[in-house]
């Protein structure tokens, strides 16, 4: 568990609003799984149900409760693309990252029919709003949407230029903005544990409270918990920053980033119904960036700030509520921030995903840097793709070269707030 960590799971809107089934067993004991995977969120638990449906026998160890990480705690944006798709292309050239970039619309549609499939009841609303505030993010964002229509051929974007920008939103803070119908938003512990419930519907065992403390390699691989271990063929890591130095070389290659999220008491619900057009998710497009959405039940949650140190910010409510004002001043001043929670997102030096093999028997998916409510899901299905003989598509992820952060564990922090400044600079300029 990271630094107040407590804090950040306790106060969430998300974990107020969902009942939980009793908590699954923990591992006690020897078992045996075809393959066993380390961790109950978006990642694990997808290729967990890929991989039953391949009928594999599958154990899914959580230390914690599932989804009880960034996956049960995340802004709920699903999101087409990557984090950075330019990275990718820089590494893999223009055709493959028009495949990785399919991946991510495929994704789109595996949330899609995964809720119709198993009925699962998030939330789940189309659309998208990525918003630039001011005229030089605007031409950013239009060369980039541009480049992006010529090189994708996404069909679901609509431009929104300044004239029409009110349309959309009603706030004066944004120039122009882009439009995507595809992606969406959702609540993502809801999604979260609907997907658990379709990993058991699949015959997947999960156990909670299972922390895995060891993995021993080879053929046949261990891994290991205080109480108990799991004899398998294959191990998929999906802890992502939880992992924490279970395998170092994963460890050194992603930074744990806070980012911090405020649920309001719900708005009334004219007012609700006024400020963002179809209840679309919005980004704005700065490098570190608010994020924002209605609630099923009229509540602004807004997102945002970010914490390089693992230690929450100071008043976050008031700073919160002040961002949220800076867009939506007819809010009242007043309004009460009933949820703040937060959690640390994954992110590598070139925040291109970090997916590969540790052993030929071992996978490891993380590196999502702050973009994986869709791809996570779609990680899983490579994993499951791969063991089933068909890596393609995981093999054009795990050719993304990565590099530990500068500094190594101690000095990484120091390093990585001096980039940030950098583009915070570039923010305000
Ligand atoms: C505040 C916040 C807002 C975000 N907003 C968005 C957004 O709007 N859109 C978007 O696309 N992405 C967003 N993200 C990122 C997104 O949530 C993640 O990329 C995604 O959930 C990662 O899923 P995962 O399965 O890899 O990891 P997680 O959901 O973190 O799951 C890992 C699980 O592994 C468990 N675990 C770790 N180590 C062990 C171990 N040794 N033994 C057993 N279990 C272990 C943990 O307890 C945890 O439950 C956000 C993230 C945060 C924190």
């Amino acid at each position: 568990m990271l630094a107040s960590e407590e804090a950040l799971t306790s106060q969430s809107y998300y974990a107020a609003s969902v009942r939980r089934p009793p908590a699954a067993p923990s591992l006690a004991g020897a078992e045996r799984a075809d393959v066993c995977v380390v961790g109950g969120g978006y990642a694990g638990l997808s290729a967990a149900i890929e991989l039953a449906r391949r009928g594999h026998s599958v154990i899914v160890l959580e230390g914690e409760r599932v989804g009880w990480g960034a996956s049960g705690r995340n802004g709920g944006q699903a999101l087409v693309g990557h984090a950075s798709d330019d990275a990718i292309e820089q590494q893999l050239g223009a055709a493959d990252a028009k495949r990785a970039w399919n991946v991510t619309v495929e994704g789109l549609d595996l949330i899609r029919a995964r809720i119709a499939e198993f009925g699962i009841d998030c939330d789940f609303v189309p659309g998208y709003l990525s918003l630039a505030v001011g005229e030089r993010k605007a031409r950013a964002l239009r060369q980039w949407f541009e480049t992006a229509q010529r090189d994708y051929a996404y069909p679901h974007w609509r431009w929104i230029d300044h004239a029409d920008v009110g349309n959309w939103i009603a706030s004066s803070r944004f120039h122009a903005g882009l439009h995507d119908s595809h992606s969406g938003h959702l609540h993502p512990l809801k999604y979260c544990l609907g997907l658990a419930q379709a990993a058991r519907a699949c015959g997947v065992r999960i156990f909670e409270h299972s922390r895995v403390t060891a993995i021993e390699r080879g053929a046949a691989a261990r891994v290991k918990t205080v109480a108990g271990e799991v004899r398998c063929d294959f191990v998929l890591l999906a802890g992502n920053v939880y992992l924490g130095d279970l395998v170092p070389k994963l460890e050194s290659r992603i930074m744990p980033v806070g980012t911090y999220i405020v649920g309001t008491a719900p708005l009334p619900e004219a007012q609700a119904a006024s400020l963002i057009r179809d209840r679309a998710a919005v980004c704005d497009t700065n490098f570190v960036l608010d994020y924002f959405r209605l609630s099923r039940d009229n509540r602004m949650l807004y997102g945002g700030r970010v914490s390089y140190s693992t230690v929450t910010p100071p008043n976050l409510a008031q700073s919160m509520k002040a961002r949220m004002r800076r867009v939506f001043p007819q809010i009242d001043p007043d309004i009460a921030i009933e949820y703040q929670w937060g959690g640390f997102v994954d992110i590598t030096m070139n925040r291109a995903p970090d997916f590969g093999r540790v052993e030929p028997n071992i996978y490891y998916l993380q590196g999502f840097s702050g973009h994986g409510v869709v791809l996570a899901g779609m990680a899983g299905k490579l994993v499951a793709d791969a063991i089933a003989g068909q890596a393609s598509r995981f093999d054009l992820y795990a050719r993304l070269s990565h590099h530990p952060f500068p500094g190594g564990r101690l000095l990484r922090t120091p390093a990585l707030v001096l980039g940030m400044l950098y583009y915070r600079l570039r923010d305000l300029l």
